[in-house]
């Protein structure tokens, strides 16, 4: 196992996790080393995410900085990615590529011009609400979805402008529609399952999926239990939101985000403190599952049994790189 599976089954290919949390505690580098863990399992480009819902444009700003500044220091097996030849860069020089997210419109603080300030810093993709309404889009656990406001209108035209890919993951059903359908540009679901797979509110259903696909978009699948069964991370399950996606869309519209997060402790913290974004109900508590890095190449070998080399070079990295080479900048 390791590194070489996924290079075996993808044919070279490369092989991005589009979603990765790191603890976002700023100036605390305990637990980037274990960034290796994606090195080890042959992932060549990881986005990681630096804030979520609440969070204010200091609490993105710092993290932006702590996980830089971390990336710089470590050129020997690290790079910061920029542009889509970065990305491509990365992988010749066996180094894992960083580039990062924000996980909801509220990281703007309703300040438009954060939006190519956020970009310039590496950002790449920006989902609309966190689960619950901001001031620009509306959430997937919100009672009613009243759609993206005259600034998330605002916003979704920014990110076009700068190069910055527009997510509906997280967001509701109409916010994500009216983003698929206002952007100029493809549009992606960075970490959303399908929900004709599991039924869970996190998940989207076909038609969003289909929607986001016609417009050249990709969907991210995760590896998160509560939104692949009950609480399964299993190899077996995964392959079947995989089956499920590529049945649906096909092999040009579909990724993977494992969206593993490293602190678990710090995770469960944010559950408590955000009853609003994680109901208990839902299932957001102590022992959620998650596929880490580690399991990718086990994954790798059961889907080079179902897929071709050329489909699982896209799944697992093409179609993101497409996406980059076609929205940023
Ligand atoms: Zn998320």
């Amino acid at each position: 196992m390791g590194g070489g599976v996924l290079e075996t089954v993808t044919g070279g290919g490369l092989v991005w996790d589009n979603h990765s949390c790191m603890p976002l505690r700023p100036d605390d580098y305990a637990f980037l080393p274990q960034l290796g863990q994606c090195r080890a399992a042959g992932i060549d480009v990881v986005t990681l995410n630096v804030g979520f819902g609440v969070m204010t444009i200091k609490d993105h700003i710092s993290m932006l900085a702590t996980f830089r500044r971390w990336v710089t220091q470590h050129p020997e097996t690290l790079m910061l990615i920029g542009t889509a030849a970065d990305v491509v860069k990365a992988k010749r020089e066996k180094r894992l590529g960083v580039c990062f997210d924000i996980e909801g419109m509220t990281a703007l603080e309703g300040r438009i011009e954060m939006v190519s300030l956020y970009y310039d810093l590496g950002v790449r993709w920006m989902l609309g609400a966190y689960n619950v309404a901001n001031e620009a889009a509306g959430g997937c656990l919100d009672p009613e979805d009243k759609g993206l406001t005259p600034f998330g209108r605002r916003v979704v035209a920014e990110m076009n402008r700068v190069g910055m890919v527009v997510c509906g993951t997280h967001t509701g059903y109409r916010t994500a529609r009216e983003m698929i359908d206002l952007s100029s540009q493809p549009t992606i679901f960075s970490h959303s399952n399908p929900r004709g797979a599991w039924d869970h509110p996190r998940n989207i259903p076909d038609d969003l999926m289909k929607a986001c696909a016609a417009r050249g978009g990709v969907i991210g699948l995760c590896g998160i239990g509560l939104f692949m069964g009950r609480n399964d991370t299993s190899t077996e399950t995964f392959v079947k939101h995989v089956d499920y996606a590529l049945d649906l869309v096909g092999e040009d519209h579909v990724g993977i985000a494992l969206d593993y997060v490293f602190d678990v402790e710090e995770m469960h913290a944010y559950f408590l403190a955000n009853r609003a974004a994680f109901p208990p109900s839902l299932g957001f508590a102590d022992g959620i599952r998650m596929i880490p890095p580690a399991q990718l190449p086990e994954i790798g070998e059961a889907l080079a049994t179902r897929y071709s080399s050329t489909t699982l070079a896209k799944l697992f990295g093409g179609n993101h790189l497409r996406i980059a080479q076609q929205v940023w900048r």
